[in-house]
C-alpha cells in the first residue's frame, strides 16, 4: 500500500460548519518598566475553530509566548480582545488548560497525585472512586503504568511531559494550550510524544493552540499553521492532511513538500526582511 492510500484512509477534519471557540480581536500588547516599553504584539487577530488544532510557528522573541499568556489569562492585553465561547476571558480558568516546556509538576506528589490534582481542579463532582479510575485512565493512556507511583524527580524528561499532558487532559477542559511542550525532549522521544497529543486531542475534540518554533511539528499536528513574524501574524497556512497523522507517511508526499517549503520562506522572511533593512542603512 502506498503512502497516498494509507492516509487516505482517514478523512481531512471539516471545520466548516463549526462555531469560533476562541476569537483574538485585534490584541495588542507592551512590556512596560520604569524606564521604557516595549510592543510584543501589535493589532493581531485570529479566529480558532471549535475543535481546531493550530500551531503558532515563529522564531524566538516573536511574541509566541506572550500570545498564549493572553490566552491563558495570565498576560492581559493592552488593546483589543479575547473571546471564548463569545465571552471575554476574565484570567485564568479551568476551561483552559496549559503545558510548557519546562515541567511544571508538583514535585512532592507522585504521578498519579498530580494527574489527580488535575481531576481535582477540573470542578466535576466525581467519587474519589471515579477520580482514581479517570486518573489510571489518564496514565493509561499517556503510557505511564508501572510509574503512577513515582515521585516527578523519578522521572525522566520525556516521562514527565507525558504526565504534564496527561494532567492538563484531567482538566477535561475543551481548551488545551501548549507553549514548546516537547522542546527539551530528544527527537524520538518529541515524534512519540506529538504522536501522542495529536491522537489525543483528536479522540477528546479538544481545540488546541501549540506554540512551537519547528516546522515538521507543525505539519504533523496542525490543522492551521499561523506563522509569526515578530509582534504580528505574518500567514497563515492549512495543512490538509487526515488526524491523527504519522510522520512516515507524511514526508515524501508532495503536498508536504510543498508545505514545508512555504513554510521556510515564510518562517526566514522577517530574518530576510532585516537583514535587507540592514544592507540599506
Ligand atoms: P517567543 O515566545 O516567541 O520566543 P515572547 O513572547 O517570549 O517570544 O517574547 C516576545 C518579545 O517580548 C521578545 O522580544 C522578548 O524579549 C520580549 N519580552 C518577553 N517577556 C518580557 C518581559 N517580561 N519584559 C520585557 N520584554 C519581554
Ligand atoms: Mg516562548
Amino acid at each position: 500500500m502506498d503512502k497516498e492510500q494509507k492516509m487516505n484512509e482517514n478523512t481531512v477534519r471539516d471545520l466548516s460548519g463549526k462555531p469560533n471557540k476562541i476569537e483574538i480581536k485585534d490584541v495588542s500588547f507592551d512590556y512596560v518598566d520604569q524606564r521604557s516599553k516595549f510592543s510584543a504584539l501589535d493589532h493581531v487577530s485570529l479566529d480558532i475553530k471549535e475543535g481546531e488544532f493550530i500551531c503558532i510557528l515563529g522564531s524566538s522573541g516573536c511574541g509566541k509566548s506572550t500570545l498564549l499568556g493572553l490566552l491563558n489569562g495570565l498576560n492581559k492585553a493592552k488593546a483589543g480582545k479575547i473571546l471564548v465561547d463569545g465571552k471575554p476571558i476574565k484570567g485564568p480558568g479551568p476551561d483552559r488548560a496549559v503545558v510548557f516546556q519546562q515541567y511544571s509538576l508538583f514535585p512532592w506528589l507522585t504521578v498519579k497525585g498530580n494527574i489527580l490534582f488535575g481531576i481535582k481542579q477540573s470542578g466535576r463532582k466525581y467519587t474519589k472512586a471515579e477520580r482514581e479510575e479517570l486518573a489510571d485512565e489518564y496514565i493509561r493512556k499517556v503510557g505511564l503504568v508501572g510509574a503512577a507511583s513515582r515521585y516527578p524527580s523519578q522521572l525522566s524528561g520525556g516521562m514527565k511531559q507525558r504526565v504534564a499532558v496527561a494532567r492538563a487532559l484531567a482538566l477535561e477542559s475543551d481548551i488545551l494550550l501548549l507553549d514548546e511542550p516537547f522542546g527539551a525532549i530528544d527527537p524520538k522521544l518529541r515524534l512519540e510524544l506529538q504522536e501522542l497529543v495529536s491522537t489525543l486531542c483528536t479522540e477528546n475534540h479538544k481545540t488546541v493552540v501549540f506554540v512551537t518554533h519547528d516546522i515538521d511539528e507543525a505539519i504533523l499536528l496542525a490543522d492551521r499553521i499561523v506563522v509569526m513574524e515578530p509582534g504580528r501574524i505574518r500567514t497563515i497556512l492549512p495543512v490538509p492532511f487526515p488526524h491523527p497523522r504519522k510522520r512516515d507517511y507524511l514526508i515524501g508526499t508532495d503536498g508536504y513538500e510543498i508545505l514545508h517549503r512555504k513554510l521556510i520562506a515564510s518562517f526566514y522572511a522577517h530574518v530576510e526582511d532585516s537583514i535587507d533593512a540592514e544592507v540599506a542603512l
